[in-house]
């Protein structure tokens, strides 16, 4: 695995750094820059759970980055070597992003240093409850204040447990699910969410190549169609992301990178049997359809036409960048490029989808469930049957005056009144549309002052906080 070199910038000072390029390019007073780009405060809990007959202390984290807009919302991570520069970079990304994107939440972000695959389930049922408690007494977890999310190494079997510690300690709040997003469904969670960070990745490429002049810039032509890719982490964001690519636009999957190495095979691999062979082994090594490459990071390095980091930050940084050869790159986990990464690859052309619009996926959808819990009721359980007769009137009065039938097929797709689903997969696709156009409306018009398109991203996204700090009267 590559390592970051000792002379590359921490994470949070990476993004800061990247701020920074923003702000210079900024007519706003030293203050508010200042305000903007600091974390507010950074929660650290150690608390005990006993465990295999011994009391074991586990080491927790809850950043607040920016309550220009509340709740904050931002995921909690289950990983090693989460630690408080990691939660604030990480905090401070949620702050541009949801303001990217429109998404009226501030930034938070928190994480547990644990192995969850060193632990049962009860027992982290049990570690999980215990953290959520502590963050729920300090309303670090509150459907008005902080919601928490999915991140690394948590799901929705997490989010079930930590709305049900909410719910057991306020029982009288009717809001209580609201508290976290990214529930299991039938608990308050919400059609999409698993998938909606890699679907946002997939939606942000389509939208890339709507724009042909940036897709030249990118020393490509045409669409999605026959893109070569490479991916690394098949976890949540990686899979879907490939996933969709591979099977709904005509993408190859030439590279997955995993912890045990990398498979490759020009031809293609198919993402499905990856991830199935991954939940019977624990890994890739093994997987018979593709080439294992023990160092796997080296295939960052291949050629390819669009590279997408989906596991976890600085996978690439000083000691990489100048091989890697992707002309595009998506940064579906945060922060995989580093500050000084960033900038050997923009020098040499190489177009960056930035990791705060990326994978603005997630947040959005976590809106959406946010939305329907505090107005407890589906999306589209007033008017889907309303609009189905609607289109039904319709269909038949075509039908009828021009004496064709439409084929049943194309008949029963016409008259679909929208579900929860299909609601909330337009409500993401507009999202990201919009918020590409935002950011390449900006690149566009200021690209010879050197905006790419994160600083396009950062630009955009402090102003809004700035206007929010501004009308609050700070
Ligand atoms: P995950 O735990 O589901 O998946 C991470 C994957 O990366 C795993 O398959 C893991 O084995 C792999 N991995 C870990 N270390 C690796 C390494 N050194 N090399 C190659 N692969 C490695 O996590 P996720 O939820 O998919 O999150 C991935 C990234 O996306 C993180 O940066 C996260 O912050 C970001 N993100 C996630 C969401 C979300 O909704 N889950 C939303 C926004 C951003």
């Amino acid at each position: 695995m590559s390592t970051t070199p000792a002379n590359e910038p921490s994470f949070r000072d990476s993004v800061d750094m990247m701020f920074n390029r923003a702000a210079g390019l900024m007519d706003l007073p030293p203050g508010m820059m200042e305000k903007i780009r600091v974390a507010n405060s950074t929660y650290i809990v150690r608390f005990g759970v006993k465990l295999r007959g011994e009391i074991m202390t586990f080491t927790g984290y809850r950043s607040v980055h920016s309550e220009h807009a509340e709740p904050v919302k931002g995921g909690i991570r289950y990983a090693m070597n989460v630690n408080q520069n990691e939660v604030e970079a990480l905090a401070a990304l949620m702050t541009y992003k949801c303001a990217l994107v429109e998404v009226p939440f501030g930034g938070s972000k928190g994480g547990l240093c644990i192995d969850p695959t060193a632990w049962d389930e009860d027992e982290l049922e049990r570690i999980t409850r215990r953290f959520a408690y502590e963050l729920i007494k300090r309303d670090l977890i509150h459907p008005a204040q902080n919601v928490p999310a999915p991140d690394m190494g948590t799901g929705a079997r997490e989010m079930a447990w930590i709305a049900d510690a909410y719910k057991r300690i306020k029982n009288d709040d009717i809001n209580a699910r609201a508290c976290v997003t990214g529930k299991p469904r039938n608990l308050g969670g919400i059609a999409g969410r698993v998938e909606a960070t890699g679907r946002g990745v997939q939606y942000a490429l389509q939208e890339f190549f709507r724009h042909k002049d940036d897709v030249e810039k990118a020393g490509m032509t045409g669409t999605l169609d026959g893109k070569r890719v490479i991916v690394q982490g098949l976890g949540n964001v990686g899979y879907h992301a490939a996933k969709f690519l591979e099977e709904e636009d005509g993408c190859t999957i030439i590279g997955i990178i995993e912890r045990d190495g990398a498979l490759v095979n020009e031809g293609g691999i198919n993402v499905e049997s990856v991830k199935q062979h991954i939940a019977e082994t624990g890994g890739v090594t093994g997987f018979t359809g593709a080439e294992h490459v023990a160092n796997g990071a080296l295939v960052l390095e291949n050629d390819c036409d669009i590279l997408i980091p989906a596991a976890l930050e600085s996978t690439i940084n000083l000691g990489n960048a100048e091989r890697i050869k992707a002309n595009l790159i998506i940064e579906a986990a945060n922060g995989p490029v580093t500050a000084g990464a960033d900038e050997i690859l923009r020098k040499r052309g190489c177009v960056i989808i930035p990791d705060m619009y990326a994978n603005a996926g997630g947040v959005t959808v976590s809106y959406f469930e946010w939305v329907k819990n505090l107005s407890h009721i589906r999306f589209g359980r007033m008017q889907r049957r309303h609009q189905e007769s609607a289109n039904n009137l319709l269909v038949d009065e075509i039908e009828a005056m021009t004496g064709k039938n439409f084929s049943p097929g194309k008949r029963d797709k016409m008259l679909q009144g929208p579900d929860e689903l299909s609601l909330v997969r337009s409500g993401l696709d507009d999202t990201m549309r919009i918020a590409y156009q935002n950011m390449a409306e900006v690149w566009h018009a200021r690209e010879h002052e050197g905006v790419d398109l994160r600083t396009a991203a950062f630009l955009i996204s402090i102003d809004r906080v700035a206007q929010s700090y501004k009308s609050l009267g700070l």
